[in-house]
């Protein structure tokens, strides 16, 4: 059986984790959180990065640090995970969702404007596949309209879009290391914080809200409660466990890259038939093979696909159920405009195994049954 997905691990795990424990200091915040957050600093451009213990939380905290209200309005994606519509409906906001692109996936940012009204605070892009929004609409009409602009980049670590990283380009960037993602640890992610007034009260939000990073600091004689905020800091074992992936992210990176090109150059001429869609990488878009996918005919055929490839021993998935046809997207949110893509491209969407072991037999193998699926063999 090839499974979907087998977390990296890259050797240094074990013997940082041995190091945290080592250190007595396994709270938040010590060494390896620290190198985490200084290696985030130099590799993305942000202003200050903290650790989270999702990238749900630093979505969480990201709707905090907006002051979304009860009846404010956040612009999204219907394609998404539910954690990027949860955080603001946690704050009492409703959803407003706006087709995809049918392209990359994403939101199409030439429909964003007519969603916006007076009760619109944020645009919230899904940089889905690791591949990059269109960045430079999006900011420009955050800036006529006044908006905060929130990358859920939970896939997009190590990705960028015209020479920037995603995560640290909208006023605040969201990333995830659960064991799906390129870099783990199990659970896990981090907030990005671009605008630098924002930082201060970031680590109130994270500390509960008390001052206690700036007590630690030696900047306050005393830590208090100054305002709202949870418990979002991941204890120092998951900082030490992710900073061995990171150490090897280029590595990692390298590997995956490979695996995505040699499954599109296979696929290609099924593509060139017509038989089926392979993903689409915009111009000034370097992605992160986050994700190798398919798009086949339609829910049916995908069934079937699904069912093929299992029998032959190939585990294949697929997601996101448009938030906007859920139980909770109706009651929290409503669908702008018409949904031309959203439904019919994610019926139609498989994910491949696409992991940092995976073997180039093992890709042959899985794109022949393909073939063989789709009877050119
Ligand atoms: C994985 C993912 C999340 C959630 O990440 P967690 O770290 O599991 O909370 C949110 N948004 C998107 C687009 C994701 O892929």
């Amino acid at each position: 059986m090839i499974p979907f997905n087998i977390p990296a691990v890259t050797g240094k795990e074990e013997q940082y984790l041995r190091q945290a424990i080592q250190h007595r200091k396994l709270s938040g915040d010590g060494p390896f959180t620290k190198k985490c957050h200084e290696w985030f600093e130099e590799h993305t451009g942000c202003s200050k990065a903290l650790l989270t213990t999702s990238c749900t939380h630093a979505l969480e905290m990201s709707a905090l640090l907006a002051d979304i209200r009860e009846g404010d309005e956040v612009i999204m994606p219907s394609y998404t995970f539910v954690s990027t519509a949860n955080a603001f409906v946690l704050r009492g906001a409703r959803i407003v969702f706006v087709d995809i692109r049918p392209d990359t996936m994403n939101i199409d940012e030439s429909l964003i404007e007519a969603a916006i009204t007076d009760k619109t605070r944020a645009i919230v892009p899904v940089h889905y596949a690791g591949v990059a929004c269109e960045m430079d609409t999006i900011l420009s009409l955050a800036e006529t309209y006044g908006l905060w602009v929130i990358e859920d980049a939970a896939q997009g670590v190590m990705s960028t879009y015209k020479g920037r990283t995603l995560g640290a380009i909208g006023h605040l960037g969201c990333y995830s290391f659960h064991e799906t993602k390129n870099y783990t640890c199990g659970e896990g992610g981090a907030l990005l914080i671009n605008d630098e007034r924002l930082i201060e009260r970031a680590e109130i939000i994270r500390e509960k809200g008390t001052n206690r990073s700036k007590f630690f600091r030696g900047q306050v004689d005393k830590y208090t409660w100054v305002d709202l905020g949870s418990s979002y800091l991941p204890s120092e074992l998951n900082a030490a466990y992710l900073y061995a992936q990171l150490e090897e992210a280029a590595e990692i990176h390298r590997r995956r890259m490979h695996k995505w090109n040699m499954y599109y150059e296979r696929l290609q001429p099924l593509a060139e038939q017509g038989v089926l869609d392979l993903p689409v990488i915009p111009d000034g878009c370097e992605h992160n093979a986050h994700m190798f996918y398919i798009k086949v005919k339609d829910l049916d055929e995908r069934t079937r696909l699904i069912a093929f490839l299992k029998e032959h021993g190939v585990m294949s998935v697929f997601h996101y159920v448009p938030l906007h046809s859920s139980q909770a997207g109706q009651r929290f949110g409503r669908f702008h405009g018409e949904d031309r893509f959203t439904t019919r491209e994610s019926e139609r969407l498989l994910r491949l195994p696409l992991f940092d072991t995976l073997s180039e037999e093992q890709i042959a193998y899985i794109t022949d049954v393909i073939y063989k699926f789709c009877g050119r063999l």
